[in-house]
């Protein structure tokens, strides 16, 4: 079975952002809610590493995006190593559209998406 392979899930609000999330550390989350049967449906993955992964999570609450419960993350050693890491979720979980993400990852520094080489 697919693996998102990060830590939580953690209830999506600021304070256990700032509690569990080390702050400038690029990596990757995963946005969903938690099941009747208490697994962690995933709604939405990202990568940030234009900031880190604190602080995209804290940009999309304060920016009023509160729709998800819960979420998941996890640290990447490279910009290369979040990229590709975005890809796998994306396509273990985004195919026929059961993500909100619209579309594939966009692609940085000439990485190709070790899946689908787009
Ligand atoms: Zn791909």
């Amino acid at each position: 079975m697919a693996s998102l392979d990060m830590k939580g899930p953690y209830p999506y609000n600021k304070s256990t952002i700032e509690k569990e999330v080390y702050p400038n550390r690029i990596g990757n989350y995963a946005l969903g809610y938690i099941d009747s049967g208490n697994i962690f449906r995933v709604q939405y993955v990202g990568r940030s590493i234009d900031m880190g992964v604190r602080e995209r999570l804290l940009s999309h609450i304060e920016s009023g995006d509160n729709e998800y419960e819960s979420f998941k993350y996890s640290y990447a050693k490279s910009e290369k190593e979040a990229f590709e890491k975005e890809c796998k979720n994306y396509h273990d979980f985004g195919e026929n559209k059961k993500l909100k993400n619209d579309i594939h990852p966009s692609r940085i520094n000439n990485y190709r998406c070790p899946i689908c080489d787009n």
